[in-house]
This record gives C-alpha cells, sequence and structure tokens, in this order.
C-alpha cells in the first residue's frame, strides 16, 4: 500500500489540498548490509532522500528522511524525518508541530527548520 501524503501545514490546520512532487534528491553514500549474530538483517542507508513539495494553498516543503536500520536497539539509529517548511512568516504552534509528526507518523516527533526565502528572484 503506498504511503499517504498530506501537506503538513494544512493537515496541521485542518484544512485539505492537493500535494505536488517537486523531485527527489538522495545523496551517494554506500550502503551497508548485513545479518548480525542473531541473524536479524541490517541495511545501513545513510543517504539523505530529500523530497520537496507544494500544495494547492501555497504551502512548500522539503522532507529530509534518513532511513535508519529497522533493528530495535541497533546503533545505527532508526528513521528519522527532518520537515523544513519553507514558510518564513509561519509561526507553528506546539500544537500544531504535534499534529504535523502525526502526519509523518514517526514515535519521536521531526524536527522543523524554517527555511529562509532563498533571494527575492523570481526568475
Ligand atoms: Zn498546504
Ligand atoms: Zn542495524
Amino acid at each position: 500500500m503506498a504511503e499517504l501524503k498530506f501537506c503538513p501545514v494544512c493537515r496541521a490546520d485542518g484544512e485539505t489540498s492537493r500535494v505536488y512532487p517537486h523531485g527527489r534528491f538522495i545523496t551517494a553514500m554506500a550502503i551497508e548490509e548485513f545479518y548480525d549474530e542473531q541473524g536479524q538483517h541490517h541495511f545501513h542507508d545513510r543517504n539523505n532522500h530529500a523530497s520537496s513539495y507544494s500544495c494547492s494553498r501555497g504551502h512548500r516543503w522539503v522532507e529530509n528522511i534518513r532511513p535508519g536500520c529497522h533493528v530495535e536497539g541497533c546503533e545505527f539509529g532508526p528513521r528519522t524525518v527532518q520537515v523544513e517548511i519553507d514558510e518564513s512568516k509561519l509561526t507553528l504552534s506546539p500544537e500544531q508541530l504535534h499534529r504535523i509528526a502525526e502526519v509523518y507518523g514517526v514515535g519521536d516527533a521531526p524536527s522543523f527548520a524554517n527555511v529562509a526565502p532563498s533571494g527575492d528572484s523570481h526568475a
């Protein structure tokens, strides 16, 4: 089943919108894979999977996902999601951040960074 995708800002506002992907950038680091002494499969992907999106209500954001290792307690660490919301005037309340964290369905809240607008060039 495909993963559901929502605009985190709209979701936090209780609105619905259409989401448009704008490409994906994956770093090119080597992946380490092995079966440990307990026979558990470790798949260590150090790459950052960055995907940018916009929504029909004008929000823009980038999701940075580090896949992590699914073996519990592995020192490599679990999957992390970092969301950069490109909305310089946007202020998100703790309640909204909590709802956004739920959108991403990760145990720990994703970290957020308000991205400074990349210059004033609308070229
Ligand atoms: Zn939105
Ligand atoms: Zn591992």
